[in-house]
């Protein structure tokens, strides 16, 4: 049975013994073999060994309460006692890469990074670009992936690689990946920002029925009978 968590009222999943009476007939927790395969994957040396980093990354920080993901990432790759780590980005993160990575390297680690443009492919060869144009850069995320592997990195650092472009470089890496920013400058690249404001100005760009090229003043426009009773 298809699993949707999302439409769950009651997230007996959150409770330390759950009752799975109440949950519903779909939930995952029914289907014990499931559940205990799962289970025994975390018994994996290095499974369990970057689950307890990752959950006490930041940890010796935490006086100041909240410890950016940015700086929380530096103290997992301590905890994990990586010293050779990625960074592949988008070439829009151009000035955010360098900055990172000039912090990265002050904490000691070693630092390959990799522009998105990397091996100069042209649009055109996908099939996209302006034809006036003469040449429009491409993402080469398998050029990513392939840097990575080649210098046999630890770790990879993901930031603003565009979306599905990421994908290709998830399917290509080698070493586990993490995301340091996400691509979505129309939303100052926090992609829930759209949510937030899904019952207003975005709505329409999530309506299976609407054209979202269309023009759109962000409020209906005054039917012509209203316009007469004003
Ligand atoms: S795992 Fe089960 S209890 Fe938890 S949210 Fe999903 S359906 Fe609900």
């Amino acid at each position: 049975m298809t699993c949707t968590c999302d439409t769950c009222k009651v997230y007996e999943c959150m409770k330390q013994k759950p009752a799975l009476e109440c949950v519903p007939e779909n939930c995952p927790m029914l289907d014990k073999a499931f559940g205990e395969d799962v289970a025994k994957r975390y018994e994996d040396p290095e499974v369990k060994r970057m689950y307890i980093a990752a959950k006490t990354a930041g940890d010796g920080l935490r006086k100041a309460r909240f410890v950016p993901r940015l700086r929380r990432l530096i103290d997992l790759c301590k905890n994990m006692n990586y010293k050779k780590i990625g960074l592949s980005y988008c070439v829009h993160f151009r000035k955010e890469a360098e900055q990172y990575a000039e912090i990265l390297r002050r904490h000691g680690l070693e630092v390959v990074t990799m522009c998105c443009t990397n091996g100069a492919l042209d649009q055109k060869q996908f099939g996209f670009g302006d034809t006036e144009c003469e040449f429009r850069e491409a993402c080469n995320p398998i050029g990513l992936a392939e840097c990575m592997n080649r210098e046999k990195v630890e770790f990879n650092f993901l930031m603003g690689v565009c979306t599905g472009q990421d994908s290709l470089f998830y399917k290509f890496t080698d070493a586990m990946t993490t995301v340091i920013a996400i691509n979505d400058p129309v939303t100052g690249h926090t992609p829930t920002k759209a949510l937030y404001l899904y019952n207003s100005y975005y709505d329409r760009f999530f309506d299976p029925n609407d054209d979202p090229s269309t023009p759109h003043l962000g409020v209906s426009a005054p039917k012509d009978e209203e316009k007469k009773e004003g």
